[in-house]
């Protein structure tokens, strides 16, 4: 009802403004509006339009990207997503959608957005009966020495952290070896020779002259982390600062030595073809012959290793 006289008056409205010669333009449909943006990413665009379908059920008429937000050291990407029924933010890395309804400001959602996938990654990695992970043992001993140290008061409490810490550190590389075929030239090392394996690994991971720095720096920082824990085991005198220091710098070694392992993923060494850039996104097309296949595109120049080009999005 409110919305007929609305129209009535706004008809009346354009009308007077017509045989005044300026007419106010009324709103343009999402679908049209979007031909005006223009800047374009239609393989992304494509994602997160198949992303809210699936997701909300409806259908997606018009997505736009707002802007790319940079928080402590991680981007977030911002679309504006309409559908046949109702508007969503649509934000990435991970990707999750929010209802305009219920998150009408921006910047709250961004907010909200960050802290929960704060929240996820910091949910505690312990062992997974569904996905078990070669670097579960590695993730209870951990738990199990900063249970310790939290309850410790004497000394022997202390040097109990170091020795699971110990423990720990031989669970990581016989873990970091499940993950990976270590060449052995000669003799292998012991299984609790924890040095003699990191040695092997980290030459392995961090090979030639571009990486010396970073393999000398890996190197050191394990064997010196191995020195500190075992110290700490006897150390008749180990206290809370001297466990603390252990915790984080074994933390340190797990971070280091999971990141050169999974390099490869996470250096996106891909380069466009094109034009260079490592700007390089995956996306995935089940139109492509036989049976749905995987593409990337480049977020510098446009790129696409799509069978059909770039032009297929102009038909
Ligand atoms: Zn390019």
């Amino acid at each position: 009802m409110v919305s007929n006289m609305l129209e009535k008056d706004e008809d009346r409205d354009a009308a007077e403004d017509a045989s005044s010669g300026c007419t106010i333009p009324s709103v343009i449909p999402p679908e049209i509006a979007g031909r005006y943006n223009l800047t374009r990413d239609p393989d992304v665009e494509r994602d997160v339009s198949r992303y809210v379908e699936i997701e909300s059920g409806n259908t997606v008429t018009n997505v736009e990207k707002i802007k790319t937000e940079y928080v402590l050291g991680d981007s977030y990407d911002i679309w504006d997503v309409t559908t046949d029924d109702g508007q969503w933010w649509v934000i990435s890395n991970l990707l999750n959608l929010y209802s305009k309804n219920l998150f009408p400001s921006l910047d709250y959602t961004l907010s909200f957005h960050i802290g929960l996938m704060m929240r996820m990654r910091s949910k505690p990695n312990g062992p997974d009966a569904e996905n078990p992970d070669p670097f579960d043992e590695v993730a209870r001993r951990r738990e199990q020495a900063e249970a310790a140290y939290e309850r410790a008061i004497e000394a022997v409490h202390y040097q109990a952290v170091g020795m699971q810490l110990r423990e720990c550190l031989i669970s990581l590389s016989t873990a970091l070896r499940r993950r990976m075929e270590v060449i052995i030239e000669g003799e292998a090392p012991q299984e609790a020779n924890f040095k003699g394996w990191m040695d092997l690994m980290i030459n392995q991971l961090c090979p030639g002259d571009a990486n010396k720095e970073l393999r000398q720096f890996l190197k050191t920082t394990s064997d010196k982390t191995w020195s500190l824990v075992n110290w700490l085991t006897h150390d008749r005198n180990a206290n809370q600062t001297a466990a603390s220091i252990a915790l984080h710098a074994c933390d340190m070694v797990f971070g280091h030595s999971i990141q050169i392992l999974v390099r490869d993923r996470t250096d996106n060494v891909e380069e466009c073809a094109q034009c260079t850039s490592r700007n390089i996104r995956s996306h995935y097309d089940a139109g492509i012959l036989p049976d749905g296949d995987y593409y990337t595109t480049c977020g510098s120049c446009g790129w696409t290793s799509h069978p059909d080009g770039a032009e297929r999005h102009d038909k």
